[in-house]
């Protein structure tokens, strides 16, 4: 098909060439000479010693020179009318003995572009209806490929995947182990009766190695792989998708025992009749195709269906009851020892310094995927080359692990004294309020140095990975959101707009604890807020399902809660005003400050010179132990 395509491109391009030379020598052509006006003037001028006409060419010869030639030709649009225009002039001319001859000839001069002009004109309308009749025969051709299924055989991207490759998700694996077993023998299962799932779904947010994990049972298992996207099924042509799930599933069980994968299959499990965007009849139809090939499978035939989304929540209820998705393996963001595996399958093919200490880095990214792990060291990667170090160090990965998750910094931006001092006061309000406070995480670097969006940062890591949140680490995760905009109220006697994002999320999580999670006495134990996000195409007309009674309620008691939080941060800052100035002149002295630093800074000591402010320094010394 491609080839087929390239090859009209090229032809026309030589036309076009073609024709480009034929009409600049035309023109050059008309170029040579004297224009028409210059002609008139000569005879005026009494230079012309004879002429002759000829078609629309007249060549004069001169006196004297024109631009150093005595013999010109020029080009004339009607020679009759210059005929006309000039007989009485030529005859008066001529009986002077000014002009010693002319001749008007019947004849048209022969002109090479006269004969081959029309011929080329011919030939090309000839090609180009050619090429459309062709052009249509190749679109005849391709509708017939067009309901087949466009399948990746074999592993994708031709790299073999195999479960080494896929590091820290150990259930995952052992639940897919068992399917690539079951492949390769089958009888084995068959003989107790036990029946192996049709359908395994892989839920889990992006990023995380799903379609890793499925090319890695391909890789695993040495059976047929059929891959394909679920945008693959959606053509502008109704009735496509459905068979091409049609073909699909028959050239498995062609080649079976095999493995069909459809990535993204969200895009086509869509639940049906939600209305959005109009029914989609497409979409649907294909998915009901898919419901029935699910179905009409025997459980012999070997072939099993693994599909990856991360959106299950959107996914039609019958493509996940019994006999399809059976099972569903959630593969979620990986903990500390995933996260050290991962790295280290990824630093494989890194030169990594002597210092860097991988498990220092799991530590410090809490909340990262595989890819945002990979993206990391890669990041750090292109920084050292950039800078000509043979080795990557823990401050590229420090630098990097800033910039992926605050923006690069930007040091050559200039900014006013007062400017950085609200900064300043702003981020050790965020530092000495959570220092004091029993639950939060303990504050690993503080600066006013500008990133991305946001003018200064407090960078804090949890103590563990647990995921689990009290009503009161949230109360005092508020507190800690609020310690910026409450410092500059106390110390700069004007509030700014760079507590925006830290109130947002301060209201945000107070909502959530007093209408999502129960966590208000006046409202009782009542989820207000149902799953999360409004996703389009989904619940998408969802009302409140609470009074106005309650709406004012919540409101009320958010606002309660974040007064409580504010006058506590406020407390905690005034007390503690003498250790607040030391974090302040530190930052407008230095800029940054670690972990270690600030902390002695808070406890009174005298403050190291740590030159270079790292993140992950600190860690590194906790990782020891
Ligand atoms: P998704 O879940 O969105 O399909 P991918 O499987 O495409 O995610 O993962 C993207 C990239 O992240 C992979 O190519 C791989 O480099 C990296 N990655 C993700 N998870 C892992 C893991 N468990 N082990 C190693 N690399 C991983
Ligand atoms: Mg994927
Ligand atoms: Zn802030």
């Amino acid at each position: 098909m491609k080839q087929r395509k390239a090859i009209p491109v090229f032809t026309y391009l030589i036309i076009l060439a073609v024709i480009f030379t034929l009409v600049s020598g035309l023109i050059s052509n008309l170029n040579q000479g004297p224009a028409y006006s210059d002609v008139v003037h000569l005879f005026e001028k009494e230079q012309v010693k004879s002429f002759t006409v000829s078609g629309d060419t007249i060549i004069l010869n001169l006196h004297n020179p024109y631009k150093g030639e005595t013999e010109v030709s020029a080009k004339m649009a009607d020679a009759d009318a210059f005929r006309r225009e000039m007989w009485d002039l030529i005859q008066s001319q001529q009986a002077a003995g000014i002009l010693e001859s002319y001749d008007f000839a019947v004849e048209k001069a022969f002109s090479v572009y006269d004969l081959i002009l029309p011929l080329l004109i011919v030939g090309l309308v000839l090609m180009i209806l050619w090429f459309m009749l062709a052009g249509r025969a190749n679109q005849a051709n391709s509708m017939n490929n067009f309901g087949k299924a466009r399948t990746v055989l074999g592993v994708p991207d031709g790299a073999k995947v195999t479960f080494d490759d896929v590091a820290g998700a150990d259930e995952e694996k052992q639940e897919l182990a068992e399917v690539v077993d079951f492949l390769r023998d089958p009888k084995k299962y068959t003989q107790i009766g036990a029946r192996i799932p049709h359908g395994i779904l892989l839920v889990g947010p992006p990023g995380t190695g799903k379609t890793l994990l499925a090319r890695a049972v391909a890789g695993e298992a040495d059976v047929q792989f059929l891959s394909l996207s679920g945008s693959d099924f959606m053509e502008l042509y109704v009735g496509v998708g459905a068979s091409r799930v049609r073909d699909l599933f028959a050239q498995a069980k062609k080649i079976a025992p095999a493995i069909i994968f459809i990535d993204e299959i969200d895009a086509v499990g869509r639940k049906r009749g939600t209305g959005m965007g109009g029914g989609h009849d497409e979409r649907e139809q294909t998915l009901n195709q898919l419901l029935v090939e699910m179905d009409g499978f025997g459980r012999t035939e070997g072939v099993i269906v693994l599909a990856a989304t991360n959106r299950a929540d959107i996914l039609d209820p019958a493509l996940l009851r019994p006999g399809r998705f059976d099972r569903q393996i959630y593969v979620g963001r990986p903990d500390v020892k995933g996260r050290t595996e991962i790295l280290k399958v990824h630093a494989k093919n890194k030169r990594l310094d002597e210092q860097v200490n991988l498990k220092t880095v799991a530590r410090a990214t809490p909340g990262f995927t595989g890819a945002d792990l990979s993206n990391l060291l890669n990041e750090a990667a292109i920084m050292a080359a950039r800078d000509n170090r043979q080795a990557l160090s823990m401050a590229d990965i420090n630098e990097a692990m800033m910039k992926i998750t605050a923006g690069p910094a930007k040091r050559s931006h200039v900014r006013q004294r007062q400017d950085l001092k609200t900064t300043a006061i702003h981020e050790a309000g965020h530092a000495v309020a959570m220092y004091f406070l029993p639950t939060a995480s303990p504050v690993q670097h503080v600066t006013i140095v500008p990133r991305g969006q946001s003018l200064g940062s407090t960078w804090s890591l949890p103590k563990d990975d647990s995921a689990n949140m009290t009503r009161n680490e949230m109360y005092e995760q508020i507190v800690g959101l609020l310690g910026g905009r409450v410092a500059e109220a106390l110390y700069v006697g004007d509030i700014s707009v760079g507590a925006s994002n830290d109130i947002e999320r301060a209201t945000k999580l107070a909502r959530d604890m007093v209408a999502r999670y129960g966590m208000c006495e006046r409202l009782g134990t009542v989820s207000y807020l149902d799953g999360g996000e409004v996703f389009i195409g989904r619940d998408y007309q969802t009302t409140k399902s609470y009074s106005e009674k309650v709406a004012a309620t919540i409101d009320d008691e958010v606002k309660v809660l974040i007064d409580k939080a504010y006058d506590h941060c406020k407390q905690l800052l005034a007390d503690n005003s003498d250790a607040f100035q030391k974090v302040v002149d530190y930052l407008l002295e230095n800029e940054s400050m670690t972990g270690k630093q600030f902390a002695a800074c808070m406890a009174g000591q005298t403050i190291e010179d740590g030159s270079d402010t790292m993140l992950l320094d600190d860690l590194a010394e906790q990782t020891e132990e």
